[in-house]
């Protein structure tokens, strides 16, 4: 049964793991996939809604939470500052302990919007990006060999 369901997965084109073995190694530099700690949670919110700092934020602050905050430039980003979490509020959220990510330039798929992303967040002073939210969780397998390779 194991090597039906790895043909398929190998035949749609996706990695394919067994336990904690990987029968084809996606992240040859170890960057992507990493080993998960038992009972851990991870609060992730995107799209950066101006909500993110006015309330997401202080309440995981005064829960003593972390989470991440996956911004992206999206729709009236440039124009609506009220909508949307500024780079100025990023920046704060970062040094409160904060994790801010990338969830692309445009709210798009592909390599370009992540760096594109990534450069203009860089640009205003914001923090490195090193986690990545796919715009509507559409992961795009043949990016990630250029992502692990950046880091
Ligand atoms: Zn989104």
């Amino acid at each position: 049964m194991l090597k039906i369901i790895l043909s398929i997965l190998a035949a749609l084109g996706l990695p394919t793991f067994v336990g904690a073995q990987t029968a084809v190694d996606p992240d040859p530099n170890g960057v992507l996939l990493k080993p998960i700690p038992d009972k851990l949670i991870v609060l992730t919110f995107d799209d950066g809604p101006a909500s993110h700092y006015t309330v997401v934020a202080p309440i995981l602050k005064e829960l003593g939470l972390g989470g991440t905050i996956y911004v992206c430039d999206f729709d009236s980003f440039k124009t609506r500052k009220d909508w949307y979490v500024t780079y100025r509020q990023m920046i704060e959220m970062d040094a409160d302990g904060l994790e801010i990510g990338n969830h692309t330039l445009g709210h798009a798929s592909g390599y370009d919007p992540i760096m594109a992303m990534e450069d203009q967040v860089l640009a205003h002073g914001g923090p490195l990006m090193t986690t990545l939210c796919w715009p509507i969780y559409a992961v795009n397998w043949d990016d990630c060999p250029k992502l692990s390779a950046h880091g």
